[in-house]
């Protein structure tokens, strides 16, 4: 059994949580602390009553999250949201949530796992968000359908699955980007057009996205948000149960999007 404050000071090295930005209702770092040592971990991409619920039928008292608590803003400890912290307190389970610092990250993030699962070899990084970049971007050479396929099995894999902007039958990718989660903005699409990207793989986007690109030459490939962000806090399970000789497992909640 490891002590949460050694846990926490691990994962913030390795995720350099102190130094990347992130948005305001992220709260990266532990979120929630508990008092008996660490016997076991859960990761999930979310926080949430269903991931909270597995992680005591798990019997795990440490939960890593992708995405926190506080996503909902601030408000009055009253209904659902009461619920997950009565759950986690009573239960004595701690919350460990890592949003950009895991997206960003160069082993064990979202984007570079992504691009993997797709058979992509990221050459560059993409998305910049302040001073860092959350995403990446490389070359290939396949036919954008390729991409498309590869994306939804693998969305399939954790109950989502692909959806792709209009596009010609013999289309072909031969410079990607990828960002995970709410991937398609204005920003993003901004910088694949300055970067000569052709296609743009993304957890999910807002409508008009799909409406401007092709206009603007460019394919998106919108992969679930969910599934996208499952890869990073996968690999943060592997990582800890190596570093700390703990039991692991893996809380799979779909959202559907
Ligand atoms: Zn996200």
């Amino acid at each position: 059994m490891v002590s949460l404050d050694e846990i926490a000071k691990r994962l913030d090295d390795l995720l350099r949580t102190g130094e990347i930005p992130d948005y305001q209702p992220a709260v990266n770092g532990v979120q929630v602390e508990n008092r008996n040592p660490i016997r076991k971990i859960a990761v999930a991409v979310d926080c949430s009553q269903r991931t909270i619920d597995a992680t005591i039928e798990a019997g795990a008292n440490l939960l890593v999250v992708h995405h926190g608590l506080f996503w909902g803003g601030l408000q009055p400890m009253r209904g659902p949201f009461y619920e997950r912290i009565y759950r986690l307190l009573i239960n004595d389970i701690a919350v460990y949530s890592a949003h950009l610092p895991l997206d960003a990250h160069p082993t064990v993030g979202n984007n570079v796992l992504l691009a993997r699962e797709l058979g992509l070899t990221p050459s560059a990084p993409f998305a910049r968000y302040q001073n860092i970049y959350i995403g990446a971007r490389g070359e290939c050479d396949l036919p954008t359908v390729e991409v498309a396929a590869r994306a939804d099995r693998f969305a399939r894999t954790h109950g989502g699955r692909a959806v792709t902007s209009a596009i010609l039958p013999d289309r072909r990718t031969r410079r990607w980007a990828i960002c995970t989660g709410a991937g398609a903005s204005a920003d993003t699409l901004r910088e694949a057009i300055s970067t000569g990207v052709d296609t743009l793989v993304v957890g999910e986007g807002p409508h008009w996205t799909a409406v401007d690109a092709p206009e603007l030459g460019v394919a998106i490939v919108y992969a679930g948000h969910y599934a996208t962000e499952t890869l990073g806090v996968r690999a943060l399970g592997e990582w800890l149960a190596d570093e700390f000789d703990l039991p692991w497992s893996f809380v799979e909640a779909p959202t559907g999007l």
